[in-house]
C-alpha cells in the first residue's frame, strides 16, 4: 500500500517529433524516496522522456501530475519556477560551466532561490563536503576527472533540496569504480531527500543497483 501521495504520476503519455513516435503511452507513479531506472536502446525515446518530466517539453497527449496537479494547466513562468526550485538535473554531458569554479557550479541552482552569495557559498561547500568533494572546490572543472565532474554535476542536481531527481546516463562513459560511487551517491542522496530518482540509462551496472525498472520502446 502506497503510504504518501505520489509526487509524480504519468499516464498514457505519448510524443511525437513528425512521423517519429518514440513515446507512444507512459504511465508510471513514483513517491517520496522511490527509484526508478528508465531503459531502452538508442533511440527509444529515454531523453524525449526526461524533457517530459522535467518540464522542458510538453507531451501531446497524456496526463501529467505532480504532487496532484495536473502540469498542462501550468503557465511558463509557473513552469520555469518548478524547474528550479523542485527539480534536480544530471546531464549526459555534466554541462557544468567551464569559467566557474566547482564550488560556484554546484550553487547556481541556489541563484533562483534568492540567497545571497555568502549563503550559496556555504551551502555548496556543505554539501561538496558531504560528498566527499570539498578539497575540489575552488577548482575548475577541466581541471577535474570525468568522475570528478559527474560527482559535481550530482552536487549541483542535489543542492536545492529538489524533490525529483532526473539523471540522463549518469554513469556513460565512466570505469567500474566511478560508476559505483556515482549511482550509490544519487540513491544516498535522494533517501536524504525523500526525493525520486528517476535514472535514465541502459547501463547494466545501475540497474543492478535499483529494482524498479521501466523499459521503453521497443526491448
Ligand atoms: P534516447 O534518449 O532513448 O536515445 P531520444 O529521446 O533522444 O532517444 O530520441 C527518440 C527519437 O526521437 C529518436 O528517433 C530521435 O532521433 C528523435 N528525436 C529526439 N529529439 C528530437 C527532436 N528535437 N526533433 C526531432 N526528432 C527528435
Ligand atoms: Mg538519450
Amino acid at each position: 500500500m502506497r503510504m504518501q501521495a505520489p509526487i509524480l504520476e504519468l499516464a498514457g503519455v505519448a510524443h511525437s517529433y513528425g512521423d517519429v513516435t518514440p513515446l507512444a503511452d507512459v504511465t508510471l507513479t513514483l513517491g517520496p524516496g522511490e527509484l526508478l531506472v528508465i531503459t531502452g536502446g538508442s533511440g527509444s525515446g529515454k531523453s524525449t522522456l526526461l524533457g517530459i518530466m522535467g518540464l522542458m517539453e510538453k507531451p501531446d497527449s497524456g496526463r501529467y501530475l505532480l504532487r496532484g496537479k495536473p502540469v498542462g494547466e501550468l503557465s511558463d513562468g509557473a513552469l520555469a519556477r518548478l524547474r528550479n526550485r523542485h527539480f534536480g538535473f544530471v546531464f549526459q554531458q555534466y554541462a557544468l560551466i567551464p569559467g566557474l569554479n566547482v564550488w560556484q557550479n554546484v550553487a547556481r541552482p541556489l541563484g533562483y532561490a534568492g540567497l545571497n552569495r555568502r549563503e550559496q557559498k556555504r551551502r555548496a561547500v556543505e554539501l561538496l563536503s558531504e560528498l566527499g568533494l570539498a578539497h575540489l572546490a575552488g577548482r575548475r572543472p577541466a581541471q577535474l576527472s570525468g568522475g570528478e565532474q559527474k560527482r559535481v554535476a550530482i552536487a549541483r542536481a542535489l543542492v536545492n533540496d529538489p524533490a525529483i531527481v532526473l539523471a540522463d546516463e549518469p554513469t556513460a562513459s565512466l570505469d567500474d569504480i566511478n560508476a559505483e560511487a556515482v549511482i550509490r551517491l544519487l540513491k544516498a542522496q535522494a533517501k536524504r531527500l525523500g526525493a525520486a530518482l528517476i535514472v535514465v540509462t541502459h547501463d547494466q551496472r545501475v540497474k543492478n543497483h535499483i529494482s524498479n525498472h521501466l523499459t521503453i520502446g521497443k526491448a
